[in-house]
């Protein structure tokens, strides 16, 4: 079993970079922001509530996305292993992840921080606008996101240094050279194992 936490800025990539270690190691990736956004996109309850602070760049609140996530780690798909995008993104979020894993038996394997700088992701958030027209990709709401990373996420990342779990990667570059530094990371985690076939 392989439980992964992938960290870093908005418009650093996490979401493609999930989807190709998840895919290696085949396990599901469960990002929470694409949890709200299909929760939005559908109308659900969930999502109008989302919305409401998606929209401003806000966190949702934790009375939401806790039971959301806890909820979605006993689906059977995740007994083998997951990957967490987007989750936790707050030292409270953290603390509560530790006692939902503590009730399941779970370890947490490995904390990947993508960094990139913050010109960088500005720039890949504002391509990002263009192609997918997410509410949350305009440049106030942006800036603001990166405001509340730096001060509520970024502390978790000394968090999770201070168990040995923390690995960083730099996401500058393309794609395919982000995942190559990704993948050394894993095949050297003695936890983890390539998906067969
Ligand atoms: P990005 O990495 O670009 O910020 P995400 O898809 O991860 O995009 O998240 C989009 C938005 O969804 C966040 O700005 C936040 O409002 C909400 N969100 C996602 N994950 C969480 C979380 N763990 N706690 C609270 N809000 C969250």
């Amino acid at each position: 079993m392989t439980t992964i936490i992938l960290l870093g800025p908005p418009g650093a990539g996490k979401g493609t970079q999930a989807k190709r270690i998840a895919e290696r190691l085949g396990i599901p990736a469960i990002s929470t922001g694409a949890i709200f956004r299909t929760n939005m996109s559908e109308g659900t309850e969930l999502g109008k509530q989302a919305a409401l602070y998606i929209d401003r760049g806000e966190f949702v609140p934790d009375s939401v996305t806790n039971p959301m996530v806890k909820a979605r780690l006993a689906a059977p798909d995740a007994q083998k292993g997951f990957l967490l995008d987007g989750y936790p993104r707050t030292l409270d979020q953290a603390h509560v992840l530790r006692d939902m894993l503590a009730d399941l038996g779970i370890t947490l394997n490995l904390v990947l921080e993508i960094e990139v700088d913050e010109d960088e992701v500005v720039t890949r958030m504002l391509k990002r606008a263009e192609e997918q027209h997410r509410t949350d990709d305009t440049e106030p709401v942006m800036r603001h996101r990166l405001e509340v990373y730096r001060e509520q996420t970024m502390p978790m990342a000394t968090y999770y240094a201070d168990q040995d779990l923390l690995e960083v990667v730099d996401g500058s570059g393309t794609i395919d050279e982000v995942s190559e530094r990704i993948f050394a990371v894993l095949d050297a985690l003695p936890t983890c194992e390539r998906k067969q076939g």
